[in-house]
């Protein structure tokens, strides 16, 4: 299997890429943002935890984030791979998803992490605000408080992959198809 996480401050472009790599290399897409929101808009239980801590820019408790990404993959038992967008975001879901891939005989082949200032991120965010009418990416406070929670709480997984030698960074400033064909070239490498 190709398992890969596409990892990076939130507005890096992680779901944008996701949509064209999921194509090009026949994958599962596992969003868990996505499905978060996917919830809160069914008016799930699910959703309505989750929603209170997404409004406020902070993370959703772990054993909510963690079953519930379990719970999705497991519904691709024929999945030739899995792309995990926003997912593993702290050291324990990193190694909570180590454990559920090994148990089903498989395991993460490489972290690509998409590189970008944050002063690029500010700006992308706040026009994605305006185009998508996310709630989060509308209020500058709470984006600010997205970049923080990235930097001391998501950043620390990337060390978990670089001591598996596991890691790759791409610059993720350019056009969408810049950025697509640097990710194609990481992911043929490590294939
Ligand atoms: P995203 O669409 O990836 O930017 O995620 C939107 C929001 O969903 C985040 O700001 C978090 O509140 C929540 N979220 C998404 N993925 C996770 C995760 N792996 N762990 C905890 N919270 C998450």
């Amino acid at each position: 299997m190709l398992n890969i996480v596409l990892f990076g401050p939130p507005g890096a472009g992680k779901g944008t890429q996701s949509e064209k790599l999921i194509h090009q290399y026949q994958l599962v897409h596992l969003s868990t943002g996505d499905i978060f929101r996917a919830n809160i808009k069914g008016g799930t239980e699910l959703g309505n935890k989750a929603k209170q801590f997404i409004d406020q820019g902070q993370l959703v408790p772990d054993e909510i984030t963690i079953g519930m990404l379990e719970s999705e993959a497991d519904k691709y038992p024929d999945a030739k791979g899995y792309i995990f967008d926003g997912f593993p975001r702290t050291p324990k879901q990193a190694e909570a998803l180590d454990n559920f891939l090994t148990s089903k005989g498989t395991a993460i082949s490489g972290m690509i992490a998409l590189e970008v200032d944050e002063e690029e991120l500010r700006t992308r965010l706040m026009i994605r605000g305006k185009d998508s009418g996310r709630i989060d990416d509308q209020d500058p406070a709470i984006i600010q408080k997205r970049i923080d929670v990235y930097k001391n709480e998501t950043e620390p997984v990337r060390d978990f992959y670089m001591s598996q030698n596991k890691y790759t960074g791409i610059n993720g400033i350019g056009t969408i198809e810049e950025i697509f064909g640097r990710l194609c070239t990481a992911i043929d490498a490590i294939k």
